[in-house]
């Protein structure tokens, strides 16, 4: 046995399988390096998912001529200035490129400040041609082409081209959320044009990012400790999401993944949040390089903090006292909110919910605080175990939770008497009245009214019907097609759908192969009504891309009954019959959980009858 050196090119691979694991690497490496080189501007586009092309194009401060052949060779950086125990920038292992280059065609076309001319190398195979003279009047572009061109191996591990495209979005997204300074454009063939436009307040960012809406349901979380700072966006309790994907966390503005943080979130929100809920945060730690290694793996998204316990604390008490001070507030996607808008021309002037109407115009903003005593939290407050700060004050509208409607832990389905039929006023979500806008159901209560979004109401209950068959071990009914649909789908997707067969009839969807490329769908669940054949299959192949291995595929099932969910539930703007709006109502109080759709938001919301009357000022 001889012990050899591997070729620098081998070598290069070996490291390139760490760094480059699917196109959406590459653009984090390269948007990163674009923003360490202090750029207002990038530009990412990308084609194939990614994998034929990705191009990245910067206003940075560019790469002197002499210095392109040393910036695509391995362990070659102008970072790390100050060694591992003080980084201060995204880069710092001077492997991206290389790496890159090793796997892909790439090219670097740049122009430092303050040169007279642009000079690009190209890198293919590792081999490094250039530097020559090129044509740019700023900035760099990083252009790579044909990933895993020259290892067909990795090719077999990249998802379908949307999954891969979708992986790319993500990451600007989450690099766009620490850097709303930085304007940021995502387009290509492939997608339908993103852009960040630039912005000095970071909550505009995070609106444009995560959505309106965070923005109008979050909390402004700054905390410091020993030299440690948090700063941020915390999501209200009753803003959540079923998935943990709309957690934002950042250490010293690089993205990160980190179990100890995210297990913190989870510490932080646990009395005020359903076990398989998700708060939606955005929040920083800004702390002392040398207290923290981001020098952990390759890719960068972990992170080890010397004093963990430290961080911990940081978060789980900063955002427990942040709940407590302003913890009563309510989401405005619920009533709170409802009420405060249809305060809108004569606003009440105070918070009390029992306070008198008057016509004192109020800040915009300060509608968000509607129903809650502004007296009653002051700012400092300290947090408190035992009073739950997440209690709705009296007379203010609660969120729709099950208690709020006399709902207890297990409800009981209803069960129509023909006989002695029972004014439907006397269920918690009252008797259907009318429907409006062709999505809204206002239903009377015996002391209200409730408004039901029909299309969030129904796609839940179609949810919670195919959950109830994937587990419950019985089969969802189905409708037989007269004539079975074909549907091409690529060859690893049809032997996907092929192998979760069985799965999908459970939900009522018989599938079957149909010769090279191609599935025919048989039936498809009565529950779904008539149903988009070819783009329901579709989607769930690339739930199923993504979910990967069989194994994987459990933990996925959920999201796959979700994508059917959704597909069924294209019900707004259907014109819905008396009995079949009460119908709906009915169904809703039985199942468990239908108070919120699949994707968090409320499905229904109520007004106290009281409530109403004072408005007008009639209390
Ligand atoms: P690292 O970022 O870890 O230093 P990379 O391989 O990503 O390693 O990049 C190597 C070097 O190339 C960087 O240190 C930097 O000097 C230079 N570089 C790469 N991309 C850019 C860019 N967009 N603008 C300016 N310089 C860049
Ligand atoms: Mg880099």
């Amino acid at each position: 046995m001889t012990i050899r050196q591997l070729p620098d090119h081998l070598v290069d691979q070996i490291a390139a399988g760490e760094v480059v694991e699917r196109p959406a690497s590459v653009v984090k490496e390269l948007v990163e390096n674009a923003v360490d080189a202090g750029s207002t501007r990038i530009e990412i586009a990308t084609a194939g998912g990614g994998r034929s092309l990705v191009r990245v194009t910067d206003d940075g401060c560019g790469i002197a001529a002499d210095d392109l052949p040393l910036a695509v060779r391995r362990h070659c950086t102008s970072k790390l200035g100050h060694g591992l125990d003080r980084i201060e920038t995204l880069g710092f292992r001077g492997e991206a490129l290389p790496s890159i280059g090793s796997v892909a065609r790439l090219t670097v076309r740049s122009r430092a400040v303050g040169s007279a001319a642009a000079a690009e190398v190209a890198l293919a195979n590792g081999a490094c041609e250039g530097p020559r003279p090129a044509a740019l009047s700023r900035g760099t572009v990083v252009e790579m082409r044909d990933l895993f061109h020259a290892v067909p191996a990795r090719l077999k591990f990249l998802k379908s081209e949307r999954a891969e495209s979708a992986a790319i979005t993500e990451i600007v997204r989450r690099i766009a959320v620490a850097f709303p300074q930085i304007r940021f454009e995502l387009s290509g063939a492939d997608r339908s044009t993103l852009v960040f436009e630039m912005t000095d307040a970071p909550l505009e960012r995070l609106a444009a990012v995560i959505g309106a809406e965070f923005a109008e349901n979050a909390l402004e979380v700054e905390a410091s400790r020993e030299g440690v700072r948090l700063f941020g966006y915390a999501g209200l309790p009753a803003y959540s999401r079923g998935t943990s994907a709309s957690q934002y966390l950042y250490v010293n503005g690089r993205p990160v993944r980190d179990k100890m943080l995210l297990s913190a979130l989870r510490g932080a929100y646990a009395d005020a949040m359903a076990k398989d809920r998700h708060p939606v945060v955005a929040l920083f730690l800004e702390i002392d390089p040398e207290l923290v290694d981001v020098n952990v793996h390759p890719a960068k998204a972990d992170v080890r903090f010397r004093d963990p316990g430290l961080v911990r604390g940081l978060i789980v008490g900063a955002l427990r006292q942040r709940f407590a001070q302003d913890g009563l507030r309510s989401s405005t996607a619920n009533a709170g909110g409802l009420m405060a808008r249809f305060a809108g021309g004569a606003p009440r002037a105070e918070g009390r919910a029992d306070a008198p109407v008057t016509a004192a115009p109020r800040r915009p903003d300060m509608a968000r605080f509607e129903g809650f005593a502004p007296g009653s939290f002051s700012p400092g407050t300290p947090y408190s175990a035992d009073a739950s700060p997440f209690r709705p004050l009296d007379g203010v509208r609660a969120p729709p939770a099950r208690e709020a409607f006399g709902f207890d832990e297990a409800p009981t389905p209803y069960q129509p008497e023909p006989d002695s039929p029972e004014p439907a006023e006397r269920h918690p979500l009252g008797a259907a009245r009318a429907q409006i806008h062709g999505n809204f159901i206002v239903a009377e209560t015996q002391d209200g009214i409730v408004i039901v979004d029909q299309h969030a109401a129904h796609e839940r209950l179609v949810y919670e019907a195919l959950k109830g068959a994937l587990y419950g071990g019985g089969a969802l009914a189905s409708q037989f097609l007269l004539i079975p649909e074909i549907v091409a789908v690529s060859e690893e997707d049809a032997d996907r759908l092929a192998e979760a067969a069985e799965t999908l009839a459970r939900l009522g969807l018989s599938i079957e192969r149909f010769g090279p490329g191609a599935v025919a769908v048989r039936e498809t669940p009565s529950i779904l009504g008539a149903v988009d054949c070819g783009r329901l299959v579709r989607d769930i192949a690339d739930e199923l891309a993504e979910a990967g291995t069989p194994d994987a595929l459990r933990a996925r099932i959920d999201h796959v009954a979700a994508t059917v969910a959704c597909h069924g539930s294209v019900r707004s703007g259907r014109i819905l019959k008396a009995d079949e709006m009460n119908a709906l109502l009915r169904s809703m109080e039985a199942v468990p959980g239908s108070g919120t759709c699949n994707h968090g938001r409320p499905t229904f919301i109520a007004l106290k009858l009281a409530d109403i009357e004072r408005m007008f000022g009639r209390r």
